[in-house]
């Protein structure tokens, strides 16, 4: 059986690690607070290793769920970090939606032992996560990437190689701008509906079905807002660290983009204003009380 470890057993990664699991794979986890990977193992089976160090030993594969490039630079590098225990040959796949820059320099510095990269992101949220259906964005060598299927076909359902090392972190980065820019915008709009006495269930429904629809529009909004449910499936802190990596690049490129810097500036005063437990459709609250009014 492959071998591959796993760590990061957060919101998203637990699901992804659980089609990981035995029979189809020899599965390792490691996750800093150790109580979650004690409970996913009891679940799904596999074993628990005490460090990132020792969960790399004899890994095929190790895969990375964390926050953001900067946890998965400590995870690799650290203290007992997983590069010092992961054998040449050996790929890391890194699910993080991370920086595109950041994971060009792990990559090099991967490379001088002989360990290979694939940036790896994913969407379709935790529902998608354990439906074993993401759609996978990866950055890698071909031939990397080739390699890495049988793995990414565990929960993956659509698995698109974009480019080269940070591709797939770059289209990640600009797909959760968009994400911002539509649950931003939705939000305003139907604040600006209730306002006007627009009966605003009866607006979405129609907007889901007219030219202004979005992913926001049709499942976000009538699951999450118009029933008050805000369940916390994926932190607005994350939403504000993808936005700020996509304003970022647009700059590095030297392009202008309005849109998503006003976006991005936005996101991060809810950031502050909710903190860091909030999901991402909870900025809608932070509209609705500018405005004094309730979309639902
Ligand atoms: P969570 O906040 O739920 O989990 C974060 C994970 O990282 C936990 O396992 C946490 O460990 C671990 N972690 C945090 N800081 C450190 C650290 N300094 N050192 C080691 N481990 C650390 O995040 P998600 O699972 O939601 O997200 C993971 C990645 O996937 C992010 O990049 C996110 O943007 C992306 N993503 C998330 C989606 C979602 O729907 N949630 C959808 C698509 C992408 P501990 O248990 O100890 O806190």
């Amino acid at each position: 059986m492959t071998r591959v470890a796993f760590l990061g057993l957060g919101a998203i990664g637990a699901p992804i690690a659980s089609h990981l699991a035995p029979p189809s794979f020899d599965l390792v986890v490691w996750n800093r607070t150790r109580e979650r990977a004690k409970g996913f193992v009891a679940n799904h089976g596999g074993h628990i290793a005490d460090s990132p160090r020792s969960a790399g030993k004899n890994a095929e594969f190790a895969i990375t769920c964390l926050p953001s490039s900067r946890e998965v630079d400590q995870v690799l590098f650290g203290d007992d970090g997983l590069a010092a225990s992961l054998a040449s040959g050996a790929i890391l796949i890194d699910c993080t939606s991370g920086d595109p820059g950041a994971s060009r320099r792990i990559a090099t510095r991967l490379a001088e032992q002989g360990i290979d990269f694939l940036d790896a992101p994913v969407s379709g949220g935790v529902t998608g996560a354990i439906a074993g259906a993401l759609t996978v964005m990866c950055g890698g060598d071909e031939a990397v990437f080739d390699r890495c299927r049988p793995v990414l076909e565990a929960f993956g359902k659509k698995i698109v190689r974009c480019g080269g090392v940070g591709a797939g972190h770059a289209v990640k980065a600009v797909s959760n701008a968009l994400l911002a820019v539509h649950i931003w915008s939705l939000g305003e709009a139907l604040t600006a509906l209730a306002k006007l006495d627009v009966n605003t269930a009866v607006a979405l429904d129609v907007i889901s079905a007219s030219a202004g629809r979005s992913n926001a529009s049709q499942n976000l909004f009538p699951e999450r807002v118009m029933t008050r449910a805000f369940p916390r499936t994926f932190r607005l802190a994350l939403l504000d660290k993808d936005i700020g990596i996509a304003a970022t690049l647009a700059e590095e490129a030297g392009v202008s983009v309005p849109v998503i810097e006003l976006t991005a500036r936005l996101i991060r005063d809810a950031h502050a204003e909710l903190g860091e437990e909030a999901d991402h459709v909870e900025a809608v609250k932070v509209i609705e009380q500018r405005a004094g009014v309730r979309v639902s």
